[in-house]
């Protein structure tokens, strides 16, 4: 039997747990190779995180061993390494211009959203800012999941029941009311992959718990 918990009162226990973890600014810093990471963003709370919202969960799904490496790639890679990039500089690009030709012909299906494509020289620059705003408005925390299968399932059902709680919303201002992806829009978090699919358990939810108190 698996007893019921609202996303809300899951969402508010995720958030306290993470509270209590180191708050990071580099991938460098991350002690343990295995994990899942939550990144907060300046200016962006809510009910469930007062002090910053949680508004992406990542992870790692191939390559055991690689938390550290998938965050630099978030810092340091560029667009077509990270689709968090991709979401951010489509922000940036089109909250100062809804019809730049890099985004053209729609939103998601231009070079710089489209997955592979090449950058050309106007919208080359942007891979410069996005590193610069995750640098300047974005900090994370991790939890220590060794297990692939538990730290894959984990995710899923951690963005699913973030995206859903009904209590934590994004501020009017937040850049990714610009992303191209709905999902993004929707749910206030820089992930589209999850949302919209079955929130935790009970018993799911008290195992992370677990994870993140035991999580150096
Ligand atoms: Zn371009
Ligand atoms: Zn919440």
């Amino acid at each position: 039997m698996m007893s019921a918990v609202t996303p809300e009162d899951a969402c508010k226990a995720i958030h306290d747990a993470l509270v209590a973890k180191p708050l990071r600014t580099s991938p460098a810093q991350v002690p343990f190779k295995d994990g899942l990471y939550f990144f907060f963003e300046e200016s962006e709370v809510s009910e469930h995180g007062p002090n910053g919202r949680i508004v992406r969960v990542g992870n790692h799904p191939r390559s055991q061993g690689g938390l550290v490496n998938r965050l630099r790639m978030h810092y340091s890679g560029n667009k077509n390494s990270s689709v968090f990039r991709k979401f951010l500089g489509g922000a940036l690009l089109r909250k100062a211009n809804p019809n730049d030709p890099c985004l053209l012909p729609a939103a998601g299906k231009g070079h710089w959203e489209k997955q592979d494509a090449k950058t050309c020289s106007c919208c080359g620059p942007t891979e410069a800012r996005v590193s610069d705003l995750l640098r300047q408005r974005f900090a994370f925390r991790c939890v220590w999941i060794p297990d692939k299968n538990e730290r894959n399932e984990l995710e899923a059902l951690l963005v699913a029941t973030l995206a859903t709680c009904a209590l934590c919303q994004p501020s009017s201002s937040w850049l990714g009311q610009h992303a191209y992806s709905e999902k993004v829009r929707a749910s206030g978090l820089w992930n589209s992959q999850y949302v919209g699919d079955p929130t935790i358990n009970q018993l799911t939810l008290g195992r992370f718990l677990k994870l993140a108190a035991a999580s150096p």
